[in-house]
């Protein structure tokens, strides 16, 4: 067959020689990089065989904010879901500076080195705000990063902290679909960003500092009362005694706090994450913690209960999608937000006239 003529697009000024291509090349084979949508069968496919670029471009869909990607995210979450479910989720919080991407790169290799699949996702409260990190690049935990039984994913940057909790919910189903049977969930321990992450997990640790007096170390009550395991790190060189010593303190503060329901008692216990030390404890007090819970049910009931959680929070978001995206709906919404700041009505009677006519409309 003969060649179809090359018609280039290529414009040139008026007697200069027109080359056929800017990059001739380009015309033979095919080209090597596409920015084609990714197909999510391909995608599903390269996710079950633990594929880091496919389960990387299955994390970046799912994490997408455009409307457009969300079926397509939809249908891979679906298939992925069958295969999750088994991994051990691990939360992991404390100030920026104590130490948590040392931490999580020394204990994910060690348990690596016991034969495990170590995924690390991470919520940022900070890049909520401002789009910079606390949490850090890609940089971080490079020896972790480079293992092939390590994938570790920088936090998602984009929407809510509700928004970000369940994009790395479903990130965690991929990763669990790629076989990572241990997910480490990073957060800083500032904010609100513990609860969401106290909803995604089985365990939670928190890593303090041996700081001076009772000072908490901007760690509120409320998030020790969370812990499932306080890890004072540091503990090394001239640090050792002092971390001793706030070892104690916190083991009194934490005795003070009521019992768990599922029947765990939250240890206070030190390492150091440069040195590698205390790791081995922390593992043993994980696995007592796993070996209770399983038994009594409680591990259970907890996946179960984030799992109605998931539901009622699912629901929430669907109907204020619909609400919010219902066309005649928006447009009555400006209207009343004008009125509002007319004060010609109240946003109480506003609300409730929108929702009358939504309900109306949508029965
Ligand atoms: P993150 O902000 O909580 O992730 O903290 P990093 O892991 O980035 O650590 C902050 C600093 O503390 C770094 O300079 C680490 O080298 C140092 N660091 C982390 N763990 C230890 C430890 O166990 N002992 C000592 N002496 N320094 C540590």
């Amino acid at each position: 067959m003969p060649e179809k003529p090359y018609k280039s697009t290529l414009k040139v000024n008026p007697g200069v020689e027109k080359p056929d291509s800017v990059n001739p090349a380009l015309r033979s084979g095919k080209k090597k990089y596409t920015r084609e949508k990714p197909d999510v069968q391909n995608l599903f496919e390269g996710i079950l065989k633990s594929d880091p670029t496919a389960l990387g471009r299955g994390i970046t869909l799912v994490e997408s904010t455009s409307q457009k990607d969300r079926p397509a995210a939809q249908q891979l979450i679906q298939q992925c879901l069958p295969y999750s479910g088994k991994s051990f989720r691990l939360g992991i919080t404390g100030v920026p500076g104590v130490g948590k991407s040392t931490f999580i790169e020394s204990f994910g290799l060690l348990l690596i080195e016991k034969g495990k699949r170590v995924a690390v996702l991470a919520i940022d409260p900070s890049s909520l705000r401002t789009k910079g990190s606390i949490l850090g690049d890609k940089t971080r935990m490079e020896a972790l990063g480079n293992h092939p039984n390590a994938f570790i994913r920088p936090s998602a940057s984009a929407g809510t902290l509700g928004g970000v909790a369940r994009k790395t919910r479903e990130s965690m189903i991929l990763c669990e679909a790629a076989g990572f049977d241990t997910i480490f969930i990073e957060t800083v321990g500032v904010g609100q960003s513990e609860t969401a992450v106290s909803h995604l997990v089985d365990f939670f640790l928190l890593l303090m500092l041996s700081g001076g007096g009772d000072e908490l170390q901007g760690i509120k009550r409320g998030i020790m009362e969370m812990a499932d395991l306080v890890v004072i790190n540091k503990a090394d060189g001239d640090n050792l005694k002092k971390a001793q010593m706030a070892m104690q303190e916190y083991k009194q503060a934490l005795h003070l706090f009521p019992p768990l329901p599922n029947g765990w008692k939250p240890e206070v216990m030190k390492a150091s994450a440069i040195q590698k030390e205390g790791l081995e404890d922390i593992c043993k007090q994980i696995e007592d913690f796993l070996k209770l819970t399983k038994n009594n049910g409680f591990f259970e009931k907890n996946r179960q209960q984030q799992a109605l959680e998931i539901l009622e929070e699912s629901i929430h978001v669907g109907i204020n999608e619909h609400f919010f995206h219902h066309p005649e709906i928006n447009q009555l919404l400006e209207a009343y937000k004008n009125q509002i700041i007319e004060k010609k009505i109240s946003p109480y009677e506003a609300s409730e006239q929108l929702l009358s006519h939504y309900l109306k409309d949508t029965r």
